[in-house]
């Protein structure tokens, strides 16, 4: 039945209101950095198909393979079959489920602290807590490659940003005794793990400043969730930073393999986010069957730590061999990488689409990241290990960076 519009698809790409965005993909497609979204076919693994092509997965975050786990699935259609598949409300008016107590109590368990906090993802679990614990009159230090919700956080929080140099502990601490006297709170925040450069934030160093000068301590652990520290606990248990660190934030959504971003820490803290966290109050809870999944994911962790074994094994064997190979894998212009995720340093923004594209035609998906997502002239393709990748996979791989970067003289 008609309705009276005009349904034709072009009606809305001739009209002048948003031509502007128009005029910057242009730019974008100028510079070689346009990308079109790359569509998965099947279940996220090593190997797996996008856009109808086989290709070797270096680009995600599946640290562990639990993305497809057959106990994360199980878990998922259980609860599906016993709660649905919505939960129906806003956590604080009728969409709190027993699950997802069950899911915040055996976070809180595993990382050894009082309390813990789900969120819909980690980006609202970091925007939704710097901007509530924090107000016009306070500070936060925050390292210059944090992740942009920490940043988006910041800002909503309206308080006074004061960013120091990347993993610069002197840098922090000039800046926080510049401001020592000022009424306001002081919150120091770095990422564990950064995710472009795949290096570790100065977790401990920066523990002791805030302990110095009286700062919150806050660390965004996605990267390094499942990863890092005892049965992959994070960064914060990597450096034994348990109860010292005020604010920890993890995600679920990468090696945990589900959906969803959490904050540990003390009682007061979570019943705070309760009372104050905007994506907490304003946005509808998790579907039960995520919760179950991700308490499915913790079990593995805590009885399969040869997973996470697997994983740094694959790394050190992968990142040896690029190294051996030629590559520029981080350390020379830009910071070396502890963990998995392994940038290949191009520096061209447009040889390193290119370069991308080429790999993707011989059969390797390894994302390219340019400008404005890292800074100009660091242009990198990102490979991410996983514990899945078996020998016989990383050596194609390498096989693929190294001949296509030979034939596109990208290696010296
Ligand atoms: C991925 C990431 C996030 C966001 O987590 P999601 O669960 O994907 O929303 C936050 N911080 C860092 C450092 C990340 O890498």
């Amino acid at each position: 039945m008609s309705t009276g519009t005009n349904h034709s698809a072009t009606t809305l790409s001739k009209r002048p209101q948003l031509a502007h965005l128009t005029a910057q993909l242009d730019d974008l497609r100028a510079r070689g950095t346009y990308f079109k979204l790359r569509v998965l076919d099947d279940a996220q693994g090593p190997v797996c198909h996008y856009d109808g092509r086989e290709v070797i997965n270096l680009a995600s975050n599946n640290y562990l393979g639990l993305c497809d786990h057959p106990k994360l699935r199980e878990a998922a259609v259980a609860a599906i079959e016993k709660y649905g598949v919505g939960s129906g409300a806003v956590r604080t008016i009728a969409g709190t489920m027993r699950i997802h107590m069950e899911l915040e109590e055996k976070i809180a368990r595993f990382k050894g602290v009082e309390a813990c906090v789900v969120f819909q993802s980690g980006f609202t679990a970091n925007a939704g807590t710097v901007s509530s614990i924090l107000g016009k009159d306070d500070f936060i230090l925050s390292d210059e490659l944090n992740h942009a919700s920490i940043i988006d956080g910041a800002r909503l929080s309206r308080a006074k940003i004061k960013v120091f140099r990347h993993k610069d502990v002197a840098h922090a601490e000039e800046l926080l005794k510049e401001i020592q006297h000022e009424p306001g709170r002081k919150l120091v925040i770095t990422d564990g793990v950064f995710s472009m450069d795949g290096d570790i934030g100065p977790v401990g160093a920066l523990a002791d400043l805030c302990e110095k000068y009286g700062a919150i301590m806050m660390v965004d652990d996605a990267h390094a969730s499942g990863v890092l520290g005892r049965n992959g606990r994070g960064s914060v248990d990597h450096f034994g930073c348990t109860q010292r660190v005020d604010v920890q934030v993890g995600t679920l959504s990468k090696a945990i393999g589900a959906l969803g971003g959490y904050v540990c820490g003390s009682r007061d803290l979570i019943d705070y986010l309760y009372h104050r966290a905007r994506p907490f109050l304003f946005s509808t809870s998790h579907p039960p069957s995520v919760a179950a999944s991700c308490i499915a994911a913790f079990d593995i962790l805590e009885n399969e730590p040869e997973r996470i074994e697997r994983l740094w094994a694959n790394t050190k064997y992968f990142q040896e061999q690029l190294a051996l190979a030629g590559f520029d894998i981080g350390g020379r212009t830009t910071p070396k990488s502890e963990t998995p995720i392994t940038p290949i340093i191009i520096g061209d923004g447009r040889k390193t689409m290119d370069y991308s594209r080429a790999l993707f035609e011989q059969g390797l998906m390894a994302t390219g990241i340019a400008f404005p997502t890292v800074p100009e002239g660091k242009a990198r393709v990102r490979c991410i290990m996983t514990s899945e990748h078996t020998r016989a996979q990383i050596d194609k791989a390498l096989e693929m960076l190294t001949s296509t970067a030979k034939r596109m003289e990208l290696l010296g």
